[in-house]
């Protein structure tokens, strides 16, 4: 079915094509027209054929001849964004070279853009709908900072969607002053929160052993010192697995650790508390053992 050919080539291309590689593909005009027609393709702009499974930031994006940019982007390819209150706009790439289609102001909210803007050259072939994962990652960096940089970046790299040539090309297109992040950088940061934790710990000078082993416990997020265990819980933490947190903080106090435990919601949206807390234990000496180191390197 020619219908069926030209949905075919549109999912080969990652939801969205223009019609010249479907006209390539051997698609007819009269198809396409029939393909919208039956619902089977929607056309965000002229020129352009997407699946109707199109999310809106998508089609908001591609309405503007335009990609996803930034952290829209970066949900796109599955890279954990720090959501910090954000005003759910778009993130949309323009080629600086060209205008965007559409500029829309929403007098709901002050006049604002109906996106948020990106302008910068293209690193690389961007897709039809989408920045590449560096430009995307350089982008985070300028519009949200180091911290949400930061965390994109491990997520990147712990999902391999980066390598080793890509994080030099990051690294290199950093201000100064950021580069140091690319080199602090890992690729076993088992969640963004660990990442925020990480990074905001060091930035105080404090140093933590990650992903640690202990035996009769399992794996912890961090440890200080000789016995802090530092654990960053995301959502799954509840009913079932709440148990077994409880379960693990018992087994790893009668070896002789202390457990201090976050949730998202804390290191999110009250950092200075989980900062506090952290700093009075120390003060405390709550990490020393008088029996010394209680874990090892594996
Ligand atoms: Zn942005
Ligand atoms: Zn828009």
């Amino acid at each position: 079915m020619p219908v069926e050919h030209a949905v075919r080539i549109v999912r080969r291309n990652g939801g969205t094509a223009r019609t010249r590689v479907l006209r390539r593909g051997g698609v007819s005009r009269r198809t396409l027209a029939a393909a919208v027609h039956t619902g089977a393709l929607v056309r965000p702009r002229q020129g352009v054929y997407a699946l109707p499974t199109l999310t809106d930031a998508r089609r908001e994006a591609l309405s503007h001849r335009g990609a996803l940019a930034c952290v829209s982007a970066a949900r796109e390819h599955g890279i954990w964004t720090l959501d910090d209150g954000a005003d759910g706009r778009t993130h949309t790439w323009v080629h600086p070279q060209r205008h965007p289609t559409r500029f829309t102001l929403d007098p709901e909210t002050a006049g604002a853009a109906c996106c948020v803007f990106h302008r910068d050259l293209p690193i690389g072939e961007p897709e039809l709908h989408r920045v590449g994962v560096v430009q995307c990652l350089l982008q985070i960096h300028g519009c949200r900072g180091e911290d949400a940089f930061f965390a994109a970046l491990e997520s990147a790299l712990r999902r391999r969607l980066i390598g080793r040539q890509e994080r030099r090309l990051i690294r290199d297109r950093l201000p100064g002053r950021s580069r140091w992040l690319v080199d602090f950088a890992r690729s076993d940061a088992d969640s963004g929160l660990e990442s925020l934790l990480r990074l905001r710990l060091h930035r105080r000078g404090i140093t933590l052993a990650s992903q640690v082993a202990i035996p009769g416990v399992g794996v912890v997020d961090f440890v200080i010192g000789d016995r802090l265990i530092l654990e960053a819980d995301g959502r799954t933490h509840d009913g079932d697995s709440r148990h077994k947190d409880r379960v693990r903080d018992a087994t790893a106090m009668a070896l002789g650790f202390i457990t201090l435990r976050f949730d998202s919601a804390l290191i999110l949206h009250d950092w200075p508390l989980v900062e506090a807390a952290i700093l009075s234990a120390l003060s405390e000496d709550l990490h020393r053992s008088p029996a010394g180191r209680r874990w090892s390197d594996q």
